[in-house]
C-alpha cells in the first residue's frame, strides 16, 4: 500500500471507441487507486480536434457505465483547459525553456514523428531575435532541450524497471503548433499536474513519449509522477493483435452478451496474475491488485477464454437477475416479446395443426424458467437470448434434421408419444419421465429413438436440456400441438 495520496487517470481520446486495450489500462488504474484507498480519474483527451467526436465519447462513457467503474471526480476535458495550457507554454517561452520557431516546413511536424524521413531539428530558430514583423508569421512553439550530464537518458518504470535512451535521439520538439494549440506530450504533462496524478499507468506504446514528458515536469518544476507501462496484448498468434481484432469496441462486447464482471476478471487476468486462480470477484481483485504482480510480456488474448469465463459468471446469476440484465442493457423488449404471442407467418404449416396459437404467449415464471434451464450450458446471452426467442416461435427445421426421421415409422412414433402425453392427468417433469420412459420399454426400443424426434419437434434443434423440463415449461398444449406439426411435415 502507498501511504502517499494516490491519484490516477485514465485520458482516452474520443477519437474512436473504447478499444478492449484501452479498457484494461483502465482497469489497472481503477484497481491500483482502489487497492490503495486513492483516487481514478477519467479525463477526456480531445486535443485532436478534427478526429474527436461527441460521439465518441459518449461510447466511451457508456462502456464505463456499463462496466461499473466511474470517475472519482467530476469529468474533465482538455478543451475546456485550452487557455491554461497556452498561459503555460508562454511560461516556458518567457523563461527561456521554449522558444519560437519560424522554419515553414518543420513548425507542424509532429511531435511524435518515429517514421524514416524524421531529421533533428538543428535549433536555426534557437535564440533569434524576434521582430514585430515576425511575429505577424506563423510559428511553432519548440521545447529548448536540457542539457544532458550522460548519455543516456533513464527512468524507473514501475513495471519494467530502469529504462534508458539515447539522448541524441532527442531534439527540440515542438509543444505548440503554428495554429497555437499545445500538443499532446504538452497538454498531458499540464493536466497530469493540475489534477496531482502521482502515477501514471499506461499502454507500452507510450514508452517513447515518456522521457520528453519527464522533461517538460522538470522544465515547469512540477512533481514527476511514477510511470508503469504496460505490455501489449497480443492476437492468438502471439503478433500485436491486429487492426481488426483491437478494433472491436468495449460495447460490441456487452451486444454479443458478455458480462462486465466476465470482461473485468477476463481483463485482468491478461498480464497480471495471482497464483493460479482465475476466477475473481471484483473485491477480490481490489484487494489483490498490486503492480508487482504485472507481467512484462505481451499477453495472448483468447476469445475462448473470455467465453468460458462469461459462462462462469452467466451460472452464477440468478435467472432473475439474468433477466432484468437483459432488458437493462440488451433489449429492453425481451420480456415483452416473449409474453406476446408469435404472428403465425401466412402458409405455415401451422396454420393448418395449430388452430390459434393460444397458450403460447410465456408467463413471466416460464420465461424464467427457460432462461434456468438454458443458462447452463450457453457461453453468452446472445446465444441464450436467440435461443429463447426460436423456442418461442415455431420451429424452423432444416431439411438436413429432418431426412433422418422421415419415415412412416416416426410418424408412427410421434403419434403413440402424442397419444401418451395427451393422455396425462397431471402434467408434471415426474409423469411426463414415467410416461415417456415406459413407452420406450413397451416399444422395446432405446430411449433416444423417443428423446430425439420430440427435441426436434419441440426445438427444431437436434441437441437440447432435457425434454422433460422442456415439454413442462412449453406446456402440454404446446407440446402436442409442435409434436403434431412435426408429424405432418414428416
Ligand atoms: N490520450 C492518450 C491515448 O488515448 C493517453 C495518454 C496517456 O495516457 O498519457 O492514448
Amino acid at each position: 500500500m502507498y501511504k502517499k495520496n494516490v491519484r490516477v487517470r485514465f485520458a482516452p481520446s474520443p477519437t474512436g471507441h473504447l478499444h478492449i486495450g484501452g479498457l484494461r489500462s483502465a482497469i489497472f488504474n481503477w484497481l491500483f487507486a482502489k487497492h490503495n484507498n486513492g483516487l481514478f480519474l477519467i479525463r477526456i483527451e480531445d486535443t485532436d480536434k478534427e478526429r474527436s467526436t461527441k460521439e465518441f465519447e459518449d461510447s466511451i462513457l457508456d462502456s464505463f457505465k456499463w462496466m461499473d467503474i466511474q470517475s472519482d471526480e467530476p469529468l474533465i476535458k482538455q478543451s475546456d483547459r485550452n487557455s491554461e495550457h497556452k498561459q503555460l507554454v508562454q511560461k516556458l517561452i518567457d523563461s527561456g525553456k521554449a522558444y519560437r520557431c519560424f522554419c515553414t516546413q518543420k513548425i507542424d511536424c509532429e511531435e511524435n514523428n518515429q517514421e524514416g524521413d524524421y531529421s533533428k531539428y538543428d535549433r536555426a530558430c534557437l535564440g533569434r531575435k524576434i521582430s514585430e514583423e515576425d511575429l505577424k508569421k506563423p510559428f511553432a512553439v519548440r521545447f529548448k532541450l536540457p542539457e544532458f550530464s550522460s548519455d543516456t537518458f533513464k527512468f524507473d518504470d514501475l513495471i519494467y524497471g530502469q529504462i534508458s535512451f539515447p539522448v541524441d535521439q532527442f531534439d527540440d520538439f515542438v509543444i505548440a503548433r503554428s495554429d497555437g494549440d499545445p500538443v499532446y506530450n504538452f497538454v498531458v504533462v499540464a493536466d497530469d499536474i493540475f489534477q496531482k496524478i502521482n502515477f501514471v499507468i499506461r499502454g507500452q506504446e507510450h514508452l517513447v513519449n515518456t522521457p520528453k514528458q519527464i522533461m517538460l515536469y522538470e522544465a515547469i518544476g512540477a512533481q514527476v509522477p511514477q510511470f508503469a507501462h504496460l505490455p501489449l496484448i497480443l492476437g492468438p498468434s502471439g503478433a500485436k493483435l491486429s487492426k481488426r481484432e483491437a478494433a472491436v469496441s468495449v460495447l460490441s462486447y456487452m451486444q454479443e452478451g458478455f458480462l462486465p464482471e466476465a470482461l473485468l476478471n477476463y481483463l485482468v487476468r491478461l498480464g497480471w496474475s495471482h497464483g493460479d486462480q482465475e476466477i475473481f470477484s471484483r473485491q477480490e481483485l481490489i484487494n489483490l491488485f498490486e503492480l508487482k504482480d504485472v507481467h512484462r510480456s505481451g499477453a495472448i488474448f483468447d476469445i475462448h477464454k473470455l467465453q468460458w469465463l462469461n459462462s462462469v459468471y452467466i451460472k452464477e446469476r440468478s435467472d432473475q437477475d439474468i433477466l432484468s440484465y437483459i432488458v437493462k442493457w440488451l433489449d429492453p423488449d425481451f420480456s415483452k416479446n416473449l409474453s406476446a404471442v408469435p404472428a403465425v407467418a401466412a402458409g405455415d404449416l401451422s396454420d393448418v395443426v395449430l388452430t390459434k396459437s393460444e397458450g403460447r404467449g410465456w408467463s413471466k415464471e416460464q420465461i424464467l424458467s427457460f432462461i434456468g434451464l438454458y443458462k447452463e450450458r450457453v457461453k453468452t446471452l446472445k446465444e441464450l437470448m436467440t435461443i429463447l426467442i426460436c423456442l418461442h416461435e415455431v420451429p424452423n427445421f432444416k431439411d438436413e434434421d429432418l431426412q433422418p426421421w422421415k419415415s412412416a415409422e416416426t410418424v408412427n412414433r410421434l403419434q403413440m408419444i402424442e397419444n401418451e402425453l395427451s393422455g396425462l392427468v397431471s402434467w408434471d417433469i415426474e409423469s411426463i419421465s414415467t410416461a415417456l420412459k415406459m413407452l420406450g420399454t413397451r416399444l422395446d426400443i432405446k430411449f433416444p429413438m423417443i428423446a430425439k424426434p420430440i427435441r426436434l419437434a419441440l426445438t427444431g434443434q437436434v441437441e437440447s436440456p432435457s425434454i422433460f423440463e422442456l415439454l413442462f415449461l412449453l406446456s402440454k398444449n404446446e407440446s402436442l400441438k409442435r409434436i403434431a406439426r412435426l408429424k405432418e411435415i414428416l
